[in-house]
């Protein structure tokens, strides 16, 4: 049998969401519930340090702005398929995460008068995304991990690669992992789980996501019963840096930065008059599609085209002060400064809608297990996400969540009984069958061809021909999978491995998003159709649901929460 660790509370994963729902227990526990973090990358390179531009939230009532702006900005950017009193509890909740941070340390941005700075964002009718320059999940993950190690009720267990989340009864039991530093298999017992493992970037090539990002959470989390909520809603970012998919924050824009096609034009006057570049990102997204696909970019280097994204007007102080980071990833990365030339971009795959389902706490529908991040759907991005409302929600629900996770624990019985023959049959699908596999497919060549398929049908603008092509090669590349080998038979740090279970998730969740895509037979938010390009509120102002069976995805549906705005036409 395995390594067996047991803790009170385990936290898979430490981006934002799992470091928040952690620094809330330790404090409000002053060190009585034991925690075990667990993260297949060290701590600090969870994705969340890449996050650039902002976290929104309401900090200035007196200027102008209000929760129910925020909340209607949310609303109206989710293209009316968030839940709406998830959004109220958002709006309300984030102002107090942001002066916790700041008490807790994190360097915000200052205005002259030494009061927190804001900076406009898209889709937000009010300057509310706090910003620490273009760093801003880098020093709030700072801050997070600094205000834990005030606490010590906790052990790290970084680079342990979780593989399955078992659940018996409809309570959670344990995580299984691969310790990937000693290769050994290893069980980690506890009352309650919290799944923070973020998105799922890495189901398209041309993403701003790290190559870990790759919906572990969401795969276990629906293999082990719970249901995935709008899959099918994907965010496309309008400035990935071409030809890697870097992220060019919207805060690019936010600062004044324009969008121009070949000849120079601000085609945005066309799509989104009043916003400008500053209007949502799906909407901007197919604007920027629009203009390539009509042939008004510039070719670029990748045999694609390109948007320029210009920000030589705003001038070299204001781009060194807040875009430093934007200036030295172009020059690195390409060769370019912004503050002479305009940046080629074009829209990247950037950001995952849907997620495990959960209640407005952030609860599972199995007992015991908590959800919250990315990972999660709660639902208040609804069909698009508005720039700099993640990084929020993440704080918001790591701190509900942890809340939540307390008053669990402190009303369980210790710890549920260890199903050992579940346990043991995944550690040998893991080691026996996974590591063993000699069919000679390259699990590499799945990824890839994977990613292609997806890029080229699921992307800014999808129509059914596009997306049952999708499914077909996806379901090949599935029956492929079954004959891979993993070529590196060893145990210490088999990154071949690792990869190859994190390419089964990839292909698990590409099914769901095409499915959930192919059957919305409306255009609505990330999820827009060629063949059905209107909002169809009447059969489609619904959640969609992805629960595991033996003949693959089941699809089911349920109402979205509306409590004060009714859909109305979306014009920025
Ligand atoms: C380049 C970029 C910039 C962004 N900028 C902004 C911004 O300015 N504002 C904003 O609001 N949003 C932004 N976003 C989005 C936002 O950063 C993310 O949605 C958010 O940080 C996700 O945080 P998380 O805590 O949910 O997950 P993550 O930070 O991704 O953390 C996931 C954790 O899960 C762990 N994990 C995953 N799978 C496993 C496994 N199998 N076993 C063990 N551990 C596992 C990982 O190791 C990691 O610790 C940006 C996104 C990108 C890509």
């Amino acid at each position: 049998m395995a390594e067996v660790v047991s803790h009170d509370v385990l936290i898979l994963g430490t981006g934002l969401a799992g470091l928040r729902a952690a620094v809330e227990i330790a404090r409000r526990t002053g060190d009585s519930v034991n925690m075990g973090l667990v993260s297949k990358v060290q701590l600090m390179r969870s994705h969340s340090v890449c996050a650039e531009g902002g976290t929104a939230a309401v900090l200035r009532e007196g200027e102008g702005d209000s929760l129910d702006l925020h909340a209607w900005d949310t609303v109206k950017g989710s293209d009316f398929l968030a839940d709406q009193d998830a959004v109220d509890v958002f709006v309300e909740t984030v102002p107090k995460e942001i002066r916790l941070l700041d008490h807790w340390g994190c360097p915000w941005s200052r205005r002259e008068d030494g009061r927190i700075d804001q900076r406009p964002f898209g889709g937000h009718s009010y300057p509310r995304a706090t910003l620490a320059a273009d760093k801003t999940g880098f020093f709030e993950m700072q801050c997070l991990y600094d205000t834990l190690l005030r606490y010590a009720n906790f052990k790290r267990y970084d680079e342990m690669f979780a593989t399955s989340i078992v659940v018996e009864d409809g309570s959670f039991r344990c995580l299984t992992a691969i310790d990937l530093p000693s290769g050994e298999f290893v069980v980690l017992r506890a009352k309650a789980l919290l799944i923070a493992t973020g998105g799922l970037g890495n189901l398209f090539g041309f993403t701003t996501y790290s190559q870990t990002v790759t919906g572990d959470g969401q795969v276990m989390a629906y293999r082990a019963g719970m249901a995935l909520e709008d899959m099918e809603f994907i965010q496309f970012h309008p400035t990935g840096l071409v030809p890697s998919g870097i992220l060019m924050t919207e805060a690019c824009r936010g600062e004044g930065g324009y969008l121009r096609n070949a000849a120079g034009e601000r085609f945005m006057e066309k799509y989104a008059p009043k916003m400008m570049e500053a209007a949502p990102r799906d909407i901007v997204s197919r604007s920027e599609q629009t203009e390539i696909e009509e042939g008004r970019a510039d070719a670029a280097v990748d045999g694609g085209h390109f948007i320029q994204l210009d920000l030589t007007h705003l001038g070299a102080d204001k781009i060194n002060k807040r875009l430093p980071l934007i200036r030295e990833v172009c020059m690195k990365f390409i060769g370019l400064d912004p503050i002479l030339e305009p940046i080629p971009i074009r829209p990247v795959a950037h950001y995952s809608m849907g997620g495990i389902e959960t209640d407005i706490k952030g609860k599972c529908t199995v007992d015991g297990i908590w959800a919250a991040g990315e990972v999660a759907c709660v639902s208040m991005h609804g069909a698009n996400r508005l720039g700099s409302n993640s990084t929020a929600e993440c704080l918001v629900w790591g701190g509900i969540t942890g809340g939540e996770i307390i008053e669990h624990v402190g009303g369980s019985n210790g710890l549920r009984e260890l199903p050992t023959a579940r346990v043991e049959a995944e550690e040998r699908r893991v080691f026996g069958e996974f590591l063993e596999m000699d069919g000679g497919e390259n699990p590499y060549d799945i990824r890839h061809a994977l990613r292609a398929t997806i890029g080229e049908n699921m992307s800014v603008f999808r129509t059914g021909e596009q997306m049952a092509r999708a499914l077909e090669n996806v379901r090949e590349l599935k029956q492929r999978f079954k004959n891979i080998s993993v070529d590196d038979k060893g145990r210490i740090y088999n990154s071949n491995l690792m990869n190859a279970l994190e390419t089964e998730y990839l292909l698990d969740l590409a099914e769901i998003v095409v499915l959930g895509g192919l059957a919305r037979e409306e255009s609505r938010g990330g999820h827009s159709r060629r063949d059905f390009t209107e909002r169809d509120d009447v059969n489609w102002l619904k959640h969609s649901l992805a629960r595991c069976t033996d003949d693959g995805p089941q699809l089911d549906y349920k109402p979205v929460t509306i409590t004060k705005w009714q859909p109305v036409e979306r014009k920025y």
